[in-house]
């Protein structure tokens, strides 16, 4: 019996990394080849193990690492060296409570081995800008923005710009069923209540996320510039009403359309 074997040499990002038995330690990192996956680092802990350090949660990593079959889903990392460790993220509490919302929302979103070279390129980048902000309102920008981006990877774009009820164009502000992801046009969406055929357009979805979101036309705006490919992020301007709107869209796509909560909202609460 031959086992062909193979090393993945890749870059990539470490989203995470805990203890195993003895000094073993489980690394989980979102690789630009093979998206998000896991690799054990033997004897992590042990000074014999020169790559040991350069394992720290929200490095930027060169890694190699080994898989004993084509269908091993769990690798074992063979070297690890650091292309950035995003020392700015580190300074504060506040920034590396950022650093692990950012790292923990991809994690808990994005499926195993599911590589995506354009959304790795988009979260190195958006780790990139964080690390450069200085200022907290831009660093808000940039979380929105990904949160948005990240819904659209995940193949969630709702078509915005037309009632799914009348197929009218909309322009401005829009009702969104975040169970169906179906917009409505303002018109649509009055005559709904008005008849009051359709209940579930006043209803409150589960955990507190409504169902029907009011996508105010600021909000509506926010959503389009964050996904238009060449817009400059830190030039998107969000207000605390759009802010606060675009932190309940995400929360409600998840809750209503995907039906998951999702635990890393719990932390997004005590950031900036
Ligand atoms: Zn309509």
């Amino acid at each position: 019996m031959s086992l062909s074997r193979a090393v993945l040499r890749t870059e990539g990002i470490i989203l995470n990394s805990f203890r195993l038995r003895d000094a073993d330690r489980m690394v989980v990192i979102f690789t630009k080849e093979q998206g998000k996956l896991k690799a054990v680092m033997k004897a992590a802990s042990k000074a014999r193990n020169r790559f040991a350090a350069n394992a720290e949660i929200g490095h930027l990593v060169d890694a190699g690492i080994f898989f004993r079959t084509p269908q091993s889903e769990t690798g074992r990392i063979i070297e690890l060296t650091i292309r950035n460790p995003f020392v700015s993220l580190r300074q504060s509490i506040e920034r590396i409570m950022v650093l692990s919302y950012v790292l923990n929302l991809v994690e808990e979103t994005w499926p195993w081995h599911d590589p995506h070279p354009s959304f790795y390129v988009l979260f190195k980048s958006m780790l990139e800008r964080v690390d450069a902000a200085e200022d907290p309102h831009q660093v808000r920008s940039l979380l929105r923005v990904f949160e948005l981006r990240l819904l659209f990877f995940l193949g969630i774009h709702p078509a915005l710009d037309r009632c799914g009820n009348c197929g009218e164009k909309t322009t401005a502000a829009v009702s969104l069923d975040t169970r169906s992801m179906t917009v409505l046009c303002p018109s649509c969406a009055l005559s709904v209540r008005k008849t009051g055929r359709n209940e579930k357009y006043d209803r409150v979805g589960r955990d507190g996320g409504n169902e029907i979101l009011e996508m105010s036309k600021g909000l509506v705006r926010f959503y389009h510039d964050s996904l238009a490919q060449s817009g400059a992020v830190e030039s998107v301007t969000l207000t605390k009403a759009v802010d606060d709107g675009s932190r309940n869209f995400f929360k409600s796509v998840f809750l209503n359309y995907l039906g998951k909560k999702l635990n890393v909202l719990e932390v997004r609460k005590e950031l900036v």
